[in-house]
């Protein structure tokens, strides 16, 4: 260990983005005189309405968190039977859909950008599919043209993990347009934060009123409760957080493309680490930046201890694969996902977000090529 090379202040893998103080408490202001603190108050109507404007969408239903916001609007589909789904993910994912009494059915990812292998969909499917859940996993879009044409012949519902996705593009069309509905996650560590928050952009304007009666008990009149629903709301301070967030996303979206790319300068050419490669007519968001230890003098594990040993918190997104989670022990047939395997044995994503140094940046970039 070489001393010079040991940051004075811990660095960890993000850090939350924060609208100005003053901001902050102007728009929460009129919460003291209202008095009206959560269920659909003035901040979350006016936050449903910006988010439709930013992710050019019609049909929005925000929730307490994107965990949620996946869970009910799996069950506002009503889905039996089984569902495809990647394993490269973070737990959520996979939770979503067993905590809905499904079965998850693993398919394995592309070695390019991780995403669900749409080669392997079909022959995964059988006559108990229900629906596909791919994972935009790092804000690398699905290959979605093809995944509509898997589903539009085996009549199969596409709902998204987009959780890293916000603010994403392809062909100048918002990732929020695709399949029958995506969710967000708006989480502190996420690119957009409601501090805990997340969204389902959705197709069907029908499910509108379904979605809003699942996360409220399933309240559907003063007196009448249609269906067996729980609490997924968001509450009014933290539609006013992600109000103020959103005034400030595409400056912090630009931050982080410059952090981004002081990665890549400094880290392309290393041998033995491959980096993300930017998508064919992609608008990006910057969420993550993972590298692939592959011929790398050293492995996944010891570089991140060697890291931590500097001060640097790098992750291992996303190790263990949901499909070996201790949880899910002898419950499912696990699959076959040797990419997947041997992604998650190998990638560590490092530290990005918006104020992120670029003298630590250069600093933690020497510390993997010492
Ligand atoms: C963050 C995340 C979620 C869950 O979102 P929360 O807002 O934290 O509940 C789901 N899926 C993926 C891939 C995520 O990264």
């Amino acid at each position: 260990m070489k001393w010079w090379l040991i940051m004075n202040k811990p660095i960890q893998v993000t850090n939350s983005s924060m609208p100005n103080f003053e901001d902050f408490t102007d728009e929460i202001k009129d919460l003291w005189e209202s008095g009206w603190l959560t269920n659909s108050g003035k901040k979350h109507q006016k936050l449903e309405l910006e988010l439709c404007k930013y992710l050019d969408i019609s049909n929005i239903s925000l929730f307490a968190n994107g965990h949620l916001a996946l869970e009910y609007v799996l069950t506002a589909f009503n889905l039996s039977g089984e569902v495809i789904t990647t394993p490269f993910t973070f737990a959520s994912t996979t939770h979503a859909i067993v905590r809905n009494g499904l079965t998850p059915v693993f398919c394995d990812i592309n070695p390019v950008d991780f995403t669900i292998d749409t080669d392997q969909i079909e022959k995964l499917i059988t006559d108990k599919t229900t629906a596909i859940v791919p994972v935009h996993v790092y804000g690398n879009v699905c290959n979605i043209k093809e995944i509509e044409r898997i589903a539009n012949i085996y009549n199969l519902k596409v709902i998204y993990d987009a959780a890293h996705a916000f603010g994403v593009k392809i062909n100048d069309q918002s990732i929020a347009n695709f399949g029958d509905a995506s969710m967000f996650s708006f989480h502190a560590t996420k690119v957009f934060n409601s501090i805990e928050g997340g969204a389902v952009a959705f197709k069907e304007p029908n499910l509108s009123p379904i979605l809003k009666s699942y996360k409220n008990f399933g309240i559907t009149g003063p007196e009448s409760i249609d269906y067996i629903g729980g609490n997924g709301k968001m509450n009014e301070f933290q539609a006013a957080m992600g109000l103020c967030n959103l005034r400030n996303i595409d400056e912090e979206i630009n931050k982080r493309k410059i952090v981004f790319e002081r990665y890549i300068e400094n880290l392309e050419g290393t041998k033995g680490i491959k980096l993300l490669q930017p998508q064919k007519a992609i608008k990006r968001n910057y969420s993550y930046f993972p590298i692939v230890l592959d011929g790398y003098w050293n492995s996944r594990n010891k570089l991140h201890e060697h890291l931590k040993i500097n001060n640097v918190f790098a992750r291992k997104y996303f190790y263990p694969l949901t499909n070996r989670l201790s949880c899910y022990e002898g419950r499912f047939n696990k699959g076959k996902t040797p990419i997947a395997e041997h992604i998650a044995e190998k990638v560590l994503t490092l530290p990005l977000y918006a104020d992120l140094a670029l003298e630590d940046v250069d600093q933690i970039c020497k510390i993997i090529k010492s």
